[in-house]
């Protein structure tokens, strides 16, 4: 029994490998490796631009976890501490924030866009079924819809009491689970109750974990930050000002 587990595990981690070897996807997933591709998709619905989330509000903090080693993995897997995200997700990241702010609070990003590499590297360090994302499947961090974060208080900026630490691989993490003191429970389900509203859903394994819910197909992609960032969609005000 263990034996085969093993060697399941064997064959996935092989299986990732090759996806960096040949660039072709042995799941038989549609993943987009190359701008010009991805472009060509922005073209079609120019809701696929990936934006920066600072840029749409920039009172959102960030903490990408994957650009260090303070991390579940101890690793540092983004060579930049970047937060991206498809349009319509940064425009909802914003109505999110000015809702928070009356409140005193505001939102803290761990992670955002994740290339489909980064999610088989980091299933080869935990093949972990319940909590990590499927190389088989791609994650919808992957689509540039998928949102790791947390709330903050405005004024200092520490972080809001919440059941776990990001990235905890307990059942605490769970974001129905109630043996937690009253303030914990207020401001986890503040974060639910905002994202909520402006049209995202909680994971429910991940308290941390959002999903933007929409109609259109966001496609799998596998492109560096670098590459990201080469098509970034930035608000008119941004471009007036560096025009100037
Ligand atoms: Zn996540």
């Amino acid at each position: 029994m263990f034996l085969r587990f093993y060697l399941f595990v064997a064959l996935l981690v092989l299986t990732c490998q090759a996806v960096d070897a040949q660039r072709a996807n042995p799941y038989g997933l549609s993943i987009i490796n190359d701008v010009p591709a991805f472009l060509r998709t922005v073209e079609l619905d120019s809701n696929k631009a990936f934006v920066e989330i600072t840029d749409y509000a920039p009172t959102i903090a960030l903490d990408i976890k994957y650009a260090t080693t303070q991390n579940v993995f101890y690793t540092q897997l983004y060579k930049q501490p970047r937060a991206y995200v498809r349009l319509p997700v940064a425009k909802a990241l914003a109505a999110v924030q000015t809702d928070l702010a009356s409140k005193g609070v505001g939102l803290k990003v761990y992670d955002a866009y994740r290339p489909y590499s980064v999610t088989c590297q980091m299933f080869e360090m935990l093949p972990d079924t319940v909590y990590m994302g499927l190389p088989r499947q791609g994650s919808r961090h992957n689509r540039g819809v998928a949102l790791d974060l947390t709330l903050i208080d405005l004024k200092t900026g520490n972080e809001l009491r919440m059941p776990t630490p990001f990235d905890a691989l307990v059942y605490a993490s769970h974001p129905n689970f109630d043996r937690l003191p009253a303030d914990v429970i207020r401001n986890r389900d503040l974060l639910k109750a905002t994202m909520q509203a402006h049209g995202f859903t909680v994971d429910p394994v991940e308290w941390w974990h959002y999903n933007y819910k929409t109609n259109t197909t966001f496609e799998l992609l596998d492109l560096s930050f670098d590459e990201i960032a080469k098509t970034l969609h930035r608000p008119a005000t941004k471009q007036r000002s560096r025009r100037r």
